[in-house]
């Protein structure tokens, strides 16, 4: 796979200002992926809308439920997320992080799902994110650890089908 020269950080936080502004909070079942009878779902939904902010707490409370969410949450978390990732908190805590990057490199039979729950963003976005995963796999952790889901992710990213 060929790789670009990574952003350093400075850069990325100033791609990532440009491309992900902060959107409106989708509201009841428009938070969640799945129906009614999806119990993660509901929990998650019922924690979004009391929370209504996505701060640090928030995140790292849903960081393993991602998959529930649906392509309005996507678009309304991510901006939140991805800035998070870049924090110190999210550098010391790392599941955080591990979690989106699974997210976005998932097993054949989640990926039209995937597609679902991401196509809400747009191009310069999902560049942005693979700008993201090229910076993690700047420090020792992420490289040692995490390059064969960080590649597919990339990958996964990278053919999308292409939007406005
Ligand atoms: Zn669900």
């Amino acid at each position: 796979m060929q790789m670009s020269i990574a952003m350093n950080e400075n850069e990325l936080l100033k791609k990532i200002e440009e491309v992900f502004p902060f959107v409106e909070m989708p509201s009841g079942n428009e938070l969640v992926f799945h129906d009614s009878n999806c119990i993660c779902c509901n929990h998650l939904r019922k924690e979004l809308e009391v929370s209504k902010k996505i701060t640090g707490d928030v995140i790292r409370s849903i960081h393993q439920d991602l998959y529930h969410l649906s392509a309005k949450s996507w678009n309304w978390i991510l901006p939140y997320y991805i800035r998070y990732c870049l924090t110190a908190e999210a550098k010391h805590n790392q599941m955080e992080t591990a979690f989106l990057i699974y997210n976005f490199s998932p097993a054949l039979e989640f990926q039209a799902d995937t597609l679902k729950k991401l196509s809400m963003l747009n191009n310069t976005q999902i560049m942005c994110l693979i700008y993201f995963l090229e910076w993690c796999l700047t420090f020792p952790h992420w490289k040692e650890f995490y390059i064969e889901d960080i590649k597919d992710a990339i990958n996964f990213l990278r053919t999308m089908p292409k939007r406005n």
